[in-house]
């Protein structure tokens, strides 16, 4: 699916809306998280928008995977070698933009069971 007009994360995509970018790949971008859960919190999305991660599964496999390597690129990058991969699904789990992204959580101790 191309661009959604009302997509906070497609602004961001397109440079509407500014974003401290780390990393950038043909069909993905990573960018800081605005609200910070750990030293490295990296959200990396693909370029065209996909309600979530089951969406662009089953819409885009071949993204997926470039989305999972750009988010190992991440943390090693960021000189971090244990991390946290998430994609919320749907609201109740936690995720406000349904434009898929994972988040790249590390640089801290993770608990588990997350919250
Ligand atoms: P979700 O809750 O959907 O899993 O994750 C959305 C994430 O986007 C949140 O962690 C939130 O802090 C982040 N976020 C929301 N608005 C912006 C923004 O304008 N810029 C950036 N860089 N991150 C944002």
């Amino acid at each position: 699916m191309s661009a959604d007009a009302d997509c906070l994360f497609c602004k961001i995509a397109g440079g509407q809306i500014p974003a401290d970018v780390v990393r950038e790949s043909e069909r993905t971008l990573a960018f800081r998280d605005i609200s910070p859960q750990a030293p490295t919190h990296v959200l990396v999305i693909p370029r065209e928008h996909h309600r979530d991660v089951a969406s662009l599964a089953a819409e885009s496999p071949d993204t997926l995977a470039e989305l999972v390597r750009e988010a190992a690129a991440v943390a090693a990058a960021e000189g971090i070698e244990a991390y946290r991969l998430v994609f919320n699904t749907g609201s109740e789990a936690g995720q406000s933009v349904f434009h898929v992204h994972v988040h790249v959580l590390g640089g801290r101790a993770m608990t588990w069971p997350p919250g």
